[in-house]
C-alpha cells in the first residue's frame, strides 16, 4: 500500500514535472495544441503549417536567415572572382544548366565556377533593402531572392530559396521554376541568358541537393 502511494506521487510528480506537449503527447496520445493558435501541434504543423506563425512572419524569419547564409557565401564568391586577373576577353564558359534540366546532370568542369569567364558580377539580394529585378535585363515587379547577373555576357542567375517540410521539396522546386520561366523568355529577347535556380533547405535541416548545386557551382 505504502510502496503504492509512494509509486503513483513519484508518477504525478513526474507528470507535473515535465507538462509538456510532447510528453502529455507521448502519454496519452493525444495531440498536443499549438501556443500560438490553438490547432493540434504536431511537428509538421509547427515548422511550416502554422497560419499564426505565417503572418506574424516566423517562417519568413527563418527563411531570410537561411538566405542570409547563402547570401554571404555567395558575395564572397562574386567579389573574390570579380578581383581575379581579367581573362581572355569574350570568353564565355558555358557550362551552365540549360532551362528545363536538372543540377543534377551538371557535370562539374576543370574550371571550377560558373562566375570564373567574367569579372563584372553584381548581386541583389532581397534581405535590407525591397530587392527591384535589375531593369537592363527585364522589367519586372518580380522579387525573387537573389540576382547575380554579368552586364558584359548578359548572363543573369536567378535563386528562389524556399524552405519548405521535405515533402515539399521537389513540388516547391518546380513552382519557382515555373514561376521565372515568362522572365527568363522576356529576357532572352533582350539578350540575356537568364537561369533559374530555385534551391531548397528543408525546414527540418535537410538540404536538397539543388542548394549543394548550386553550391558547387
Ligand atoms: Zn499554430
Amino acid at each position: 500500500m505504502e510502496g503504492a502511494r509512494r509509486g503513483s506521487s513519484v508518477i504525478r510528480a513526474t507528470y507535473d514535472l515535465l507538462p509538456s506537449p510532447q510528453n502529455l503527447k507521448a502519454w496519452y496520445g493525444e495531440d498536443p495544441t499549438c501556443s500560438l493558435c490553438q490547432e493540434p501541434a504536431s511537428l509538421r504543423h509547427i515548422l511550416s503549417g502554422c497560419t499564426t506563425s505565417l503572418t506574424q512572419g516566423r517562417y519568413t524569419w527563418r527563411h531570410n536567415q537561411v538566405l542570409r547564409e547563402l547570401a554571404s557565401i555567395l558575395e564572397q564568391k562574386r567579389t573574390t572572382t570579380n578581383n581575379l586577373p581579367q581573362t581572355s576577353a569574350g570568353q564565355v564558359n558555358t557550362n551552365f544548366v540549360s532551362a528545363g534540366k536538372h543540377q543534377e546532370h551538371y557535370t562539374t568542369p576543370k574550371d571550377t565556377s560558373i562566375l570564373q569567364s567574367v569579372r563584372d558580377w553584381k548581386l541583389e539580394v532581397d534581405l535590407d533593402k525591397k530587392l527591384v529585378f535589375p531593369p537592363e535585363i527585364v522589367a519586372t515587379t518580380l522579387r525573387p531572392d537573389m540576382v547575380l547577373w554579368s552586364p558584359t555576357t548578359k548572363l543573369a542567375y536567378v535563386v528562389e530559396l524556399t524552405v519548405p517540410w521535405e515533402d515539399g521539396v521537389e513540388e516547391a522546386y518546380e513552382r519557382k521554376k515555373n514561376k521565372y520561366s515568362d522572365l527568363a523568355a522576356e529576357a532572352s529577347q533582350n539578350g540575356w541568358k537568364t537561369n533559374i535556380f530555385p534551391v531548397e533547405v528543408g525546414c527540418r535541416g535537410f538540404v536538397a541537393t539543388s542548394t549543394t548545386g548550386l553550391l558547387r557551382k
